[in-house]
């Protein structure tokens, strides 16, 4: 649940300032790994260098997680991103969707299990951020005893 809920801290705040597109996650005992989608054009102006640290500003102040469920038709007509993307991958039969959001943090269709608020995370570390093509980036992260 911390583990899922930083990659929901981590990927809104790439959404939120660069755009990015979290295209997929996994989730293992000792770490977690997370692959986003960039616009080619801004990548080498990303500071990935002082991800961690914009991460760990966020995390200093406790922000609760919520859901709520939505009707199809309204998820559909939601201005976010990332919503938009995640819905053409819903099948069709689905007419109520569970959104998550974190303050104005992050805010996405999910079905997982989360923490109730961020200040249930522990510290954590960014342990790498690969290339992976032209404009994908591997993050691995592990939560620190
Ligand atoms: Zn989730």
């Amino acid at each position: 649940m911390q583990y899922h809920t930083l990659l929901h801290v981590i990927s809104g705040y790439l959404y939120e300032h660069y755009n990015a597109l979290a295209t997929s996650s996994q989730i293992e005992k000792e770490h977690a790994r997370l692959e986003l989608s960039f616009s080619p054009e801004i990548m080498e102006e990303i500071p990935f260098d002082q991800l961690e640290q914009s991460i760990k500003k966020i995390l200093a102040q406790p922000h609760n997680v919520y859901t709520k469920t939505i009707s199809r038709a309204e998820a559909e007509l939601k201005k976010a991103g990332v919503i938009k993307t995640v819905i053409h991958l819903l099948p069709a039969s689905l007419n109520e969707i569970r959104i998550v959001q974190i303050n104005d943090i992050d805010e996405q269709t999910c079905g997982g299990t989360h923490v109730n608020n961020t200040n249930e995370i522990k510290d954590f570390s960014i342990m790498k951020i690969q290339q992976k093509g032209p404009a994908k980036k591997r993050i691995k992260i592990q939560l620190l005893d």
